[in-house]
């Protein structure tokens, strides 16, 4: 499988300089499994592209690597990584190229700190997650990015597509910054690396994610799956990342057994109150946004009424679990029949979701990053436009209430804002005004004289408009 780094920086040659590497010769790297190759394909003044390939032995592969973990005997040798870019390629990328992953140039240091446009090809690539995971790790670094997705045989398109795609991706900035990205994003949207991930990969993710790992919207997502297995680890990072100091864990006070039985009550109290609200607008059909593990999903199937339910999460990992908890194999076909679950975005049209009586976003809201909210407020209140929408967000003056919570801090690692009364009244004020729909709103949980309940819900409801208008 073959990696490739273009510019058109002006002389493009430069490239060749950054990298340590002469346009005119080929190098190779020996690896664990196998061989990397380093070329040029094409270097001039207007354009210099540089060529990885790697060669992956797979006898080599099954006698260096961990087990793996396919469902056959062979799996060890008939396996996709001989074609695919994963781990291997990142290794390959710190061997051929360490001295301009840590921003070192002898003969142009002055380029080091430039940032230059850069295309780069993966021709090949797992994306546990598809296009939104691509999407979700790259975007946020600016990059543009153009997937598509492999046949799972040319000869045979009846057999559907592949979970592997080609990635071009386009931005300019440092060559440091490109190469680092690469070397982390890419074994995290396969979700697999090939060796055991040590303590030193804490240091490694942070020293390599230092510019910009901290500010990534992903970066939970990011730091779970490159130290995959590795909970006590991955948390350690998320800790450094939130500027938290290790040594405080062990005196920060365990989430309280009366906070966890709160949460509990909490979670019940919040589904309760959304299903009795579907319930008397009548829904038939409902939308549950971000729907996680499912667990709205679950109680609408108790009651008949809901006849039509489509459960959307970006996470795919979130919808496996929640067909899992659903017993989706078991479920009689008459029960199964009224969910479908997909994956999708709050972020983006989908044909899908028109024509609902409801939407139901439950606890999604806040984990969406704040210039995203008035995408998503086109997408469903613009778009969508169910006749009804319910949303659900914490209530951040509660916190101070919860011991485990830090003055400041947010209820949750992924949260990326908590609002106050006034601030959730006030954006869900604007959004039904820009949307012609009315707007009511309650509190969930125990409520607390001055600073109200632990959670807000709004719920809108779409106006009929004047005949002849429309909305822009
Ligand atoms: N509604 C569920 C889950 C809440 S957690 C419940 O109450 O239990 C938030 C969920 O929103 C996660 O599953 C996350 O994957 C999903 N999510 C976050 N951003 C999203 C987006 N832009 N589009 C769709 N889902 C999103």
């Amino acid at each position: 499988m073959l990696l490739t780094i273009t510019t058109t920086h002006k002389p493009a040659t430069d490239l060749g300089f950054l990298l340590y590497k002469h346009p005119d010769h080929l190098k190779s790297y020996d690896l664990s499994c196998g061989k990397a190759y380093v070329f040029y394909p094409q270097a001039d003044e207007d354009i210099c592209t540089v060529a990885v390939l790697l060669d992956i032995d797979p006898i080599a592969l099954a006698k260096n690597s961990r087990n793996f973990s396919g469902n056959f005997a062979l799996a060890q040798y008939v396996n996709d990584r001989p074609y695919v870019l994963s781990s291997f390629m990142s290794v390959a990328l710190t061997k051929a190229f360490s001295t301009a992953m840590g921003g070192r140039c002898k003969n142009r240091p002055e380029l080091v700190d430039v940032a230059l446009p850069f295309t780069v090809t993966l021709s090949s690539v797992p994306a546990k997650g598809g296009e939104f995971i691509i999407e979700q790790l790259f975007a946020p670094l600016g990059y543009e990015i153009e997937v598509e997705r492999h046949l799972l045989d040319e000869k045979f398109p009846d057999w559907g597509m592949s979970k592997y795609y080609k990635v071009t991706l386009t931005n300019t900035l440092k060559l440091q910054d490109l190469l680092t990205h690469l070397y982390v994003l890419l074994p995290v949207m396969d979700n697999d690396k090939h060796y055991y991930t040590g303590e030193n990969e804490v240091q490694v993710l942070l020293d390599k994610g230092k510019t910009w790992l901290k500010d990534h919207p992903a970066k939970t997502l990011i730091t779970n799956r490159y130290l995959r297995n590795l909970k006590s680890y991955a948390r350690m990072v998320m800790r450094e990342l939130n500027d938290e100091s290790v040594e405080d864990e062990k005196e920060l006070p365990e989430i309280s057994p009366e906070l966890k039985e709160k949460k509990v009550s909490l979670n019940k109290q919040r589904l309760q109150a959304v299903t009795e609200q579907l319930l008397k607008i009548n829904a038939r059909s409902v939308i549950d946004f971000g729907c996680g593990e499912g667990k709205l999903i679950r109680e609408l199937l108790k009651k008949p009424q809901f006849s039509k339910i489509l459960g959307i999460d970006v996470s795919y990992n979130e919808l496996l679990k929640a067909k899992d908890r659903m017993h989706w194999d078991r479920m009689p076909d008459k029960k199964r029949e009224r969910v479908e679950l997909v994956q999708g975005s709050l972020q983006y049209c989908d044909e899908r979701t028109l024509d609902f009586d409801a939407a139901a976003i439950i606890e999604v809201i806040e984990h969406m990053d704040a210039d995203r909210l008035d995408s998503f407020e086109k997408i469903v209140f613009s778009y969508s436009q169910p006749i009804h929408v319910i949303i659900t967000t914490p209530n951040s003056e509660y916190n101070v209430l919860y011991e485990g919570i830090k003055p400041g801090a947010l209820r949750h690692n992924d949260h990326r804002f908590e609002w106050t009364r006034k601030e959730f009244k006030a954006w869900a004020d604007k959004v039904a005004n820009n949307h012609h729909y009315s707007v009511v709103f309650y509190d969930i949980g125990d409520e607390d004289e001055k600073l109200g309940s632990p959670t807000q819900m709004a719920v809108f409801t779409k106006q009929s408009l004047p005949a002849n208008s429309q909305e822009d």
